[in-house]
């Protein structure tokens, strides 16, 4: 994804710069990752991801600064190894997301190769590494370990024919895999409340493999309050919010389809992964699946103000 215009300045007053690497380190623990695994199944753990604190520790003088984080120094050359082992292809970051057992559906597999994840990063950005990355005004695209986990999650009611909404859509990656997943029959709609972000995800969508699905409309994004969900093409069979709610949102649950299902993290500092399935009486049973750590669900003002 294209960073944004030089004009659009930031909610905090600078301009978009791919982030250097102490930063990512930084984002990887701060944005849109796992925090603690209480996953039912046991996986194989994916290297350490949380290095932050050692960044934190680490106050060297400037000239040692520049050597520890200049490119291929030594700490860029660990921040590879740490987190995806300077992995530089959509194919190896899946192939990774599979031996790690975070990816484990075929059809999960085959959309996330299709949609190359580097046509939806702001430009020169590592792509493929497994972590979060800012997009700007104060959002993230999330990690791909988080996108493969809630993709996984969502499978069964992503299939032919069913309809998706992808609240907080930000880069729109994961509402094109939504309707990669659902096919020219469903329908996949996004809903994000930051217009700039909703732009650069129409031409993110419109580089990628799932542009014929924007075109034919079996795919769209739209700017509103996600809180709201997106009554038109309601019921959804599955919906995924990509930002933390205080609470699940009833206009969410109301637009879910009876045996659709819902995957939206809840929570303010301490946040769990919820997926919440609805009945066939109409009735929810909720389970947390993972902690992890998204940016808030909240008003446009409060996100562009720094929260
Ligand atoms: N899932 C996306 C973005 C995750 S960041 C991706 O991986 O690319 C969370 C996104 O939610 C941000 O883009 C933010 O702008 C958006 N957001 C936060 N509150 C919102 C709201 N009330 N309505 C719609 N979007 C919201």
């Amino acid at each position: 994804m294209p960073a944004p215009p030089a004009a659009t300045p930031l909610a905090s007053g600078s301009r978009y710069r791919a982030p250097p690497p102490l930063k990512l380190l930084a984002a990887a623990i701060a944005v849109g990752a796992r925090t603690r695994s209480v996953r039912r199944r046991r996986l194989p753990s994916p290297p350490p991801r949380s290095v932050a604190p050692l960044a934190l520790f680490c106050r060297p003088s400037s000239s040692s600064f520049h050597r520890l984080f200049a490119r291929n120094s030594l700490f860029s050359q660990m921040e590879r190894y740490w987190t995806g082992r300077g992995i530089s292809s959509n194919k190896g970051m899946v192939e990774q997301l599979q031996n790690y057992g975070i990816i484990r559906s075929k059809k999960v597999a085959e959309v996330m190769e299709k949609l190359d994840r580097g046509l939806f990063v702001p430009e020169g950005a590592p792509a493929y590494v497994d972590s979060p990355m800012p997009i700007g005004y104060n959002a993230t695209i999330s990690a791909p370990h988080m996108h493969a986990t809630c993709l996984e999650l969502l499978e069964k009611n992503l299939q032919p024919g069913m309809h998706a909404l992808d609240i907080g859509s930000g880069t729109g990656y994961l509402t094109a895999c939504f309707a990669m997943m659902v096919g020219p029959q469903g329908r996949a709609v996004a809903v994000e409340h930051i217009p700039e972000l909703v732009a650069n995800s129409v031409k993110n969508v419109q580089r990628s493999a799932a542009a014929p699905l924007l075109k034919e409309g079996a795919l769209s994004l739209h700017v509103g309050d996600g809180r709201l969900g997106w009554p038109e093409h309601a019921p959804y069979d599955a919906i995924h919010v990509g930002a933390a709610a205080p609470e699940i949102p009833k206009a969410l649950v109301d637009q879910l389809k009876p045996g659709g299902r819902m995957v939206i993290p809840v929570g303010n500092i301490f946040q769990d992964l919820k997926v919440v399935d609805k009945n066939s009486d109409g009735s929810i049973s909720v389970h947390d699946e993972t902690s992890v750590r998204y940016v808030p669900l909240t008003s446009r003002d409060a996100q562009l103000g720094g929260f």
